[in-house]
Formats: structure tokens, C-alpha cells, sequence
């Protein structure tokens, strides 16, 4: 069987598949209560607590059905005590969805809000720490995919483990491709999900656990479905407590393979950081700047890009997915101002080419020229 001309998914999940992850979803079906599931769930968590090799000996990694949003809520639902406080850092959607997710469970949040185009002020979250001894744990997001933004967990991580206070990431954008370091920033947990920087099809999340904050918190989760604590011991046995996602998992088991061939996440890390200078290089050529204060504030992983004047994202948009690209809009108050371009997934240099020739050409024919001479 042939395939048509493919479709490349640029925007920030699910990704675009290799041929090899796709064909996984086709082997034989299986009964998650049979020992052959076990095997496949096993070698699939050995391979995530591998992904960051320092994280193995202190870690465990958690599998769940559901997309990354499901092992974000498993996190603070499971980990966060009823009795907690937490600080949660905002400044985009994802930090907002923390928060909402301790209000709808009713515990005790502080949130730390700036600007969505603006940077943490570590500063003020040493203040918030120091003036409000009954927070337990700080919340982030390591990549804050509204814009692209890479966000300070170094600097706060540190600012944490001075002060005993457990950090959990909501890394779901980043796993797999940016650097985590569990120990120095003091994560207590981070979540990420399959179809993101490490390739897998949608359906699957998991959360990095610390096991000694598993083993001492017991089972005090405000969830039932999602209670990390429930999937880890019952795991030992090599079998999830309520029914998996099993084709994703074939899935997600064999983009870890590719992903451990082709070098890991530090491979990952520098490719996508390739694929990224290329699309921005090629944009400032045609006048299309990054929408934050410089270039050297992005992940890796996404880079936000204003909307040139005399075109409508709308047009920018489908003239691109006429040509088989799919880009993603702003969100929120973003909406129409600006464009997100992430290059996960099987991906290339010679299709960025491409993609930055089609938008040259919708330039070309925008009715008034984007190329301020006036301004
Ligand atoms: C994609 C993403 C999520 C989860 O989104 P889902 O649609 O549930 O997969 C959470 N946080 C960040 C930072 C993300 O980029």
C-alpha cells in the first residue's frame, strides 16, 4: 500500500509519525491482563526511567492512558496533599491549568502570575516561599508552549531544594528533548506524555515519581482514577489497574527503540535545535521576527512568530496545510497575532526548506507587502 503525500504536523503534539512507530499500532492485539502485556509495560517504563539515566536510581516512572493533560492532573492530584499549599508560577495556558486543577480538587493555591510574553522573577518567588512557611509544593511548567518560552526551573529548582520544598514540572512539552535534572532541582515529579518530543501516538502519559514521596504519601489521592499511587504498586505486578491503551503502547515502546538508537535526548536536544535555527533564520530573512523579547528564550521544541502585517494567520494557515504543513495558532490573546511552528516528529531539514519556500510564496502574494519600508 501506498501513502498519499503525508501531512506534517507542526504544531505542538500529536507529531508526525515514522513509518516504523506507525506500523506498531498493527501488531496483534493483546489482553493487558496476559503475561505479554507485563513484558511490554515493563520494558517500556525501564526505557522512560532511562531516558534521563540520573533519574533511575531516585525515580519511577508511572504509566497512565490519557494525553498529557491526565498525567499533569494524576501528578497534583496524587502528590499534593489535601493538606498541601501550593505555588503555582503562570505565565501561559499550562501554568492557568495547574491551577484550575487545585481549585477543582480544593486545595490551598497560591498563584504566582506575570505576563503571558513575560519571564519568572525567581526573585519574587524566593519572596513567596520565605513569606508563606506552609507551602509544600512549587508548581511550573518547563516549557511553556503558549509561546515557546523556556521557562527558569533551574534557577527555582535550586531555590527549592535550598528550602526543602518540593518542585513538580509539568514537562509534558519538553521530556525527551530539553535537560531535567531531578536531584539538583529538587523534583518531587514530572509529567510528560508519549506523543510529544519522544514520537509516540497519542494515548499514553506517564509521570516520573520520586519513590521515596510514593512510598511516604501513601495513597492520599484526591482522584481515584488517576491515583499514581494505585498504577505504581499495582504495576510491581507488571499490570495497570484499569485497561491501557495497548496499540499505543507498541507504540510508544518502539519510538523509545528509535529514540535510544538514535542517541537519546542530548540527539534529540541538538536536532531539534537545528530545525528550529533553520526555521528562524529563514523567517528574519523574510521579515518574520520571534514574538518574545530574543531568540535564545525558546525551547528547542517551539518558536512562536509574529504574524506579518498585510496576512491573516487564517490565510497563512490554510495556504500551508494546502501544501501539506500544518502550523498552530496562538491561543488565547494570542489568538491571530501570532503562529507556532514546533518541530517534533519525523521531520527534516529539507522539509523545513520547503515549508519556508510555501510561506515565502504566500508573502509574495499577500495583497500589501510585509516588508515594513514605512514603519
Ligand atoms: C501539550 C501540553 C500539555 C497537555 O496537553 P494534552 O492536550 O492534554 O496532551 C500540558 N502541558 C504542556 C506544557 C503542553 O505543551
Amino acid at each position: 500500500m501506498t501513502h498519499e503525500p503525508r501531512q506534517l504536523l507542526l504544531n505542538p503534539g500529536p507529531v508526525t509519525l515514522t513509518p516504523r512507530v506507525r506500523a506498531a499500532l498493527a501488531r496483534e492485539d493483546l489482553c493487558h491482563r496476559e503475561p505479554e502485556y507485563a513484558v511490554l509495560h515493563q520494558d517500556v517504563v525501564a526505557r522512560l526511567a532511562r531516558v534521563y539515566p540520573q533519574a533511575a536510581r531516585t525515580h519511577v516512572p508511572i504509566l497512565l492512558t490519557g494525553s498529557g493533560t491526565a498525567a499533569v492532573e494524576a501528578m497534583v492530584g496524587s502528590l499534593v496533599p489535601a493538606n498541601g499549599k501550593a505555588l503555582v508560577l503562570c505565565n501561559g495556558v499550562y501554568g492557568e491549568r495547574m491551577v484550575s486543577m487545585l481549585e477543582t480538587q480544593h486545595k490551598a493555591v497560591e498563584p504566582l502570575r506575570w505576563g503571558w510574553t513575560e519571564r519568572w522573577d525567581v526573585t519574587a518567588v524566593e519572596k513567596a516561599l520565605d513569606a508563606n512557611r506552609s507551602i509544600t509544593h512549587v508548581l511550573g511548567v518547563h516549557h511553556e508552549t503558549t509561546t515557546g518560552r523556556l521557562n527558569a526551573v533551574a534557577q527555582v529548582g535550586r531555590v527549592c531544594r535550598a528550602r526543602n520544598v518540593a518542585f513538580l514540572l509539568d514537562a509534558v512539552s519538553s521530556f525527551g528533548a530539553e535537560d531535567i535534572q531531578f536531584d539538583e532541582w529538587n523534583l518531587e515529579a514530572c509529567a510528560a506524555t508519549g506523543n510529544k518530543c519522544l514520537h509516540g501516538v497519542p494515548g499514553i502519559a506517564f509521570v516520573l515519581a520520586r519513590r521515596k514521596a510514593l512510598e511516604e504519601r501513601g495513597s492520599g489521592a484526591t482522584c481515584m482514577y488517576l491515583d499514581l499511587h494505585r498504577y505504581w504498586k499495582e504495576a510491581a505486578s507488571g499490570q495497570p489497574p484499569f485497561t491501557p491503551a495497548v496499540h499505543v503502547m507498541f507504540a510508544l515502546q518502539e519510538a523509545l527503540k528509535e529514540f535510544e538508537e538514535e542517541g537519546g535526548q542530548p540527539h534529540r536536544l541538538k536536532q531539534y535545535q537545528a530545525l528550529a535555527h533553520q526555521v528562524m533564520q529563514g523567517l528574519a530573512s523574510m521579515g518574520i521576527t520571534v514574538f518574545l523579547e530574543s531568540p535564545d528564550v525558546y525551547s528547542s521544541v517551539l518558536v512562536s512568530y509574529r504574524v506579518p502585517e498585510g496576512v491573516s494567520y487564517a490565510t497563512l494557515h490554510d495556504r500551508l496545510k494546502d501544501a501539506g504543513f500544518v502550523i498552530y495558532a496562538g491561543q488565547g490573546q494570542f489568538h491571530g497575532t501570532i503562529f507556532r511552528i514546533s518541530t517534533m516528529g519525523d521531520v527534516g531539514s529539507a522539509d523545513m526548506e520547503r515549508l519556508l519556500s510555501v510561506i515565502g510564496d504566500v508573502l509574495k502574494a499577500s495583497p500589501s507587502p510585509s516588508f515594513p519600508t514605512t514603519r
